[in-house]
This record gives C-alpha cells, sequence and structure tokens, in this order.
C-alpha cells in the first residue's frame, strides 16, 4: 500500500509494485479515460444462415481507437478490464451502444439481423446485470428479441445455480443466448441442458483445421449433433476457406461468421453491406 510520505512515500510506492501490477493500474486508468473520450468502437461481423446465405444476425466487437497505438484489439485490453473490474463499465458501453446503433439502423429503415454482444464472466455474476439490460433496453427502444447475449462456457461453470437463474431472467426479457468458444471448456449434454440458451457458437481452433484434421473433424461433428440433440441453432466461427465451408454445410451446421465472408466492418461498411 502506499503511504503519502513525500518523496520516500512514493518511491516505497513504486518499488513494491510489480511491474505487470503496475501495468494493470496505467491500463485501467487509460481505459476509463479511453471509455470517457469516447475511443471505444464497435466492429460488427455478419452471421451468414448458411442453407441460404443470408445474413441473419452479426457480433459486436469493441476496438479501442488509441491516439499513439492506432486500432488496438480486444485481446489486449479486455482481459486487463476484466482482472480490474473495468469490464463492468466496458460491458455496458458495449450493449449501450450496439442498441444505439441497431435502433439508428432501423429508424433508418435498414432490415437490421440480430445483434450478438459479448458479455464476460465477471458482468454475468454482477446481481445487477439483468437490470442494467433492462434499463439499456428501455433507454435505446431496441427490441429484446434483435439482442444475443455471447457467454463462454467457463463463465457458465461458474456458480451454475446461479448462472441458470440469471439466463432465465434474461431470456424472460425476450433475448437470446449464446455460449461462446464451444468446445474449449468441458461441457457435456447433461450439463448444457439445463441452460436455456439457444445457440452454440463452435470455437474457431476446431474450425481451422476442418478440412485437414479428422479428429477436429469429428469434435465440430459432435458439437453439431449435441446441439442439435438439444434444438439448438449451432454457429462455427473463424470460417475461412470454401473447404471449411462445405464440411460445415454438408453435416448440418447452421450459421458461419468468418473471413470467408466478411472481416467485423466499422458501422458505415456493415451498413452499406445491409443495404445491398
Ligand atoms: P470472440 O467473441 O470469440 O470473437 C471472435 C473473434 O474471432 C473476433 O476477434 C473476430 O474478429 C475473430 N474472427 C472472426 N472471423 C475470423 C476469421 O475468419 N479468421 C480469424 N483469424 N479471426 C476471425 P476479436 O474482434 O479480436 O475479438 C477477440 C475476443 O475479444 C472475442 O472473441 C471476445 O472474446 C473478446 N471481445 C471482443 N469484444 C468484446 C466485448 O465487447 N466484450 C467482451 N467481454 N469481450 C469482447
Ligand atoms: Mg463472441
Ligand atoms: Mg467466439
Ligand atoms: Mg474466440
Amino acid at each position: 500500500r502506499a503511504k503519502a510520505e513525500g518523496r520516500g512515500g512514493f518511491r516505497f510506492f513504486d518499488d513494491s509494485l510489480t511491474a505487470s501490477a503496475r501495468h494493470r493500474i496505467e491500463m485501467e486508468t487509460r481505459l476509463r479515460r479511453a471509455i470517457e473520450a469516447g475511443e471505444l468502437e464497435l466492429h460488427y461481423q455478419p452471421q451468414v444462415e448458411i442453407a441460404s446465405g443470408r445474413i441473419i444476425g452479426a457480433e459486436a466487437l469493441v476496438r479501442w481507437r488509441d491516439g499513439e497505438r492506432g486500432l488496438v484489439p480486444p485481446d489486449a485490453f479486455i482481459p486487463v478490464a476484466e482482472q480490474t473490474g473495468m469490464i463492468g463499465l466496458l460491458g455496458e458501453w458495449v450493449l449501450r451502444e450496439a442498441c444505439r446503433q441497431g435502433r439508428e439502423w432501423r429508424d433508418a429503415g435498414l432490415a437490421v439481423p440480430r445483434l450478438a454482444v459479448n458479455l464476460s464472466a465477471r458482468q454475468l455474476h454482477d446481481e445487477s446485470l439483468v437490470e442494467r439490460v433492462r434499463a439499456v433496453l428501455d433507454e435505446t427502444g431496441y427490441p429484446p428479441d434483435r439482442l444475443e447475449l455471447e457467454l463462454t462456457e467457463s463463465a457458465l461453470m461458474h456458480q451454475q445455480e446461479r448462472s441458470v437463474r440469471v439466463l432465465r431472467a434474461l431470456r424472460r426479457l425476450g433475448l437470446h443466448l449464446a455460449i461462446d468458444d464451444f468446445g474449449t471448456g468441458y461441457s457435456s449434454l447433461a450439463y448444457l441442458r439445463q441452460f436455456p440458451i439457444d445457440v452454440l457458437k463452435i470455437d474457431k481452433r476446431f474450425v481451422d483445421d476442418l478440412a485437414e484434421n479428422n479428429d477436429d473433424r469429428e469434435i465440430a461433428g459432435a458439437i453439431l449433433a449435441m446441439g442439435h440433440a438439444l434444438r439448438l441453432s449451432v454457429i462455427a466461427e473463424g470460417v475461412e476457406t470454401e473447404a471449411q465451408l462445405a464440411f460445415l454445410r454438408a453435416n448440418g451446421c447452421d450459421t458461419y461468421q468468418g473471413y470467408l465472408f466478411s472481416p467485423p466492418l466499422p458501422p458505415a461498411a456493415f451498413a452499406r453491406l445491409l443495404a445491398e
């Protein structure tokens, strides 16, 4: 702990903190300022229904437009935000901005598909989550059934009973729920069926080598079978090649997103794509 002891105290503060703790504190300060200064933005990656080729959704992905560093990807600041508790503020900004943008597009007459927003474990376990989501929907006038929240397996695993209650409450608001990065945790069929969810997202790491790796084909096939057995919609993420898409189509995968169709796009570019 730092003590206000003039210069000596300040040095004590400095020396007693590890480099990584200092980095975290510095990042926290910068991130807080970035949110206040409006330096965060959302990009939107289309989600395509495989059978029809239609855009049926988009995932909102946060970026930080930093004066010095340019466009900073989320992997460089989301983990810090999670460690410092800043994720609450950041996550709420993301949710509000996605709903605000969605509403604006609708008002402009664009056929906006469902928007998916990522939620971190910490947000899920925040007592006030359901109220906050409700407030953002009221405030922005965005239709709840056009919003999907993505949660990871590990977030749900933690305090399962509570998670189930929160998910039910979110579902009652009319939202859709997805499990992100599916296959990287330890979910069994029995475990999965207790959660009121709508969508499974097959993690990119199983999609990457679908064309050449038999184990990955087996895993993706098993996830598809499991998802469909539970009447969930299954989406594959990180689809980059026609060969991957061909496998997914042949195995009944419902939806995909990935560079093959489009990378995440800034709002104006995404709106142009919707208007086409
Ligand atoms: P995620 O939710 O699994 O998002 C998918 C990531 O895969 C995105 O990275 C996306 O840009 C990338 N991606 C999509 N298609 C392809 C592809 O074909 N090839 C390759 N190589 N990559 C592809 P991004 O935007 O860097 O986000 C990384 C992670 O950061 C996300 O993974 C998510 O966990 C987290 N994240 C992003 N935005 C938010 C947010 O608003 N809140 C929270 N809590 N986490 C976020
Ligand atoms: Mg996601
Ligand atoms: Mg994912
Ligand atoms: Mg991922």
